[in-house]
């Protein structure tokens, strides 16, 4: 979409996904058979993912309308307001105009519901009766939960036992939802089984819990499975923030400088700027930050290569930036970023020079989360607080060179279910570190070697 185009219908809310892909000046690396190397076909995903969401996952069409249904269920809380947080520039003393899209209005409290709605659809079309996912954090399980539940497919979540006993509330979200929640490793499936027989008290990890769902999408014929971050449909469906933002800061006469959001698997980085940057490959000037954990620094400390998107050896070979599929990062408090990859999308624009990244660490996440929090009211998720964190510095990075910039972040999520780590960031229990440079290549240097150019 470019500045020209107004893709919004007449309720507010976006007719059309914007796919970045044919904009590019260089396509992305395809992704590959894991174990034959070869550009995956739609064959190798039939077996987790309906035909819709396949096609969309190589499709090289611009714009691809939202199904009326979909933009329907939207309508429960899109278009997402555009704020502007005068409180929080007054406070900085800045020249800076600071804008953010809300997308913790939703009913799951995150931007994760933008594609759990259209993924829910396009099972349900293909004759799906059930999803079986993997939770770590809960913020995925909870908007599939919900979305499924309208769509009348039933959801079982296998959430990290650790998790499931630490953060009670998400699972009981996701029971109210009606989805099952099973405690992994559990006595389910095989690989469940096989851990349970080596230590009957294991924790579990996200690995094992995507393992056990895995094999249960693929042993199940009616039951499929779904991802929530890092795949090119997931970053599509959540162009939506982009799309609306763009249309609500032109009707107020603005137009963003820098677009800032956090990056976890990269969609709502992608999703509030893809649209933007639609302008910025027609020559438009502007900046686009992901913002990511010091203690998972993936764009800014991992490597450009083909690794797997999950552990349980699952999905395609992506061209990524990533830590190696392995990597374990320390127990930081926002749950969304803990992922070893990023989206082949976002990944592809970085290396081009197209989007920069900054990582930050905890304990300035959560002082800027708490100041947002204090001059604009909305306690913000772990995640976005990082997003948050680079606003402020930027805004005053403005104050400073004595300039006026338009600044536009997305608020991804509230923080409700995430007060523990408010109350250790308050309580002076929380800790900086850095990440062991040996931690850091060991995972790396485990992966294989893919002779594959483009
Ligand atoms: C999951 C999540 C993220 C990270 O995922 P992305 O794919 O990078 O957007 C960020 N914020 C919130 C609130 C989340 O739930």
């Amino acid at each position: 979409m470019t500045d020209q185009e107004n893709l919004l219908g007449s309720d507010g809310i976006p007719r059309f996904w914007y796919n970045i892909v044919p904009d590019l000046p260089k396509p992305p690396a395809a992704s590959l058979h894991p174990a034959t190397h070869k550009p995956v076909v739609a064959d190798d995903l039939k077996r987790l993912f309906p035909e819709a969401l396949i096609a969309q996952e190589t499709s090289t069409e611009r714009l691809i309308e939202i199904p009326e249904e979909i933009r329907e269920i939207y309508g429960l809380w899109r278009p997402t307001p555009l704020h502007r947080a005068k409180r929080l520039e007054k406070a900085l003393d800045t020249p800076a105009h600071i804008y953010y899209k809300y997308e913790g209005v939703s009913p799951s409290g995150s931007h994760k519901p933008n594609t759990a709605v259209p993924q829910a659809y396009y099972n349900k079309q293909a004759g799906i009766k059930r999803l079986a996912i993997e939770s770590g954090a809960g913020q995925w399980g909870c908007a599939l939960a919900f979305a499924a539940r309208l769509f009348g497919i039933d959801v079982t979540v296998y959430m990290v036992k650790g998790n499931s006993q630490h953060k009670p509330y998400r699972r009981i979200a996701m029971e109210t939802w009606g989805a099952k929640v099973i405690s992994s490793p559990s006595e389910e499936t095989a690989a469940g089984r096989a851990v349970l027989a080596l230590d009957p008290e294991s924790p579990g990890s996200l690995g094992i819990a995507m393992s056990e769902a895995a094999e249960d999408a693929s042993n199940t014929a009616d039951t499929n499975y779904a991802l929530g971050s890092v795949l090119n449909h997931v970053v599509m469906h959540q162009t939506v923030i982009g799309i609306e933002a763009k249309e609500q800061l032109k009707a107020l006469g603005e137009s963003p400088n820098i677009v800032i959001a956090c990056c976890g698997g990269g969609t709502n980085f992608g999703g509030l700027s893809f649209p933007f940057l639609a302008d910025k490959l027609k020559g438009k000037e502007m900046r686009a930050i992901a913002v990511e954990p010091e203690l998972c620094p993936t764009l800014t400390k991992g490597e450009f290569r083909y690794d797997l998107g999950d552990n349980a050896g699952l999905t395609p070979l992506l061209m990524m930036y990533t830590l190696g599929h392995d990597f374990m990062p320390p127990g930081i408090h926002a749950g969304g970023m803990r992922y070893h990859g990023v989206s082949p999308l976002v990944s592809h624009l970085f290396n081009e020079g197209l989007i920069e990244a900054r990582s930050v660490q905890q304990s300035a996440v959560f002082e800027a989360g708490v100041m947002f929090a204090r001059c604009e009211g909305i306690i913000p998720a772990p995640e976005s607080a990082h997003a948050i964190r680079t606003v402020i510095d930027e805004a005053l990075r403005c104050k400073e060179q004595k300039t006026q910039k338009t600044i536009l972040f997305c608020l991804s999520g509230h923080g409700h279910f995430d007060m523990p780590s408010y109350d250790d960031y308050l309580t002076g229990n929380l800790h900086d570190h850095e990440l062991p440079e040996e931690q850091l290549h060991a995972a790396l240097s485990k992966l294989p070697h893919v002779e594959f150019r483009w």
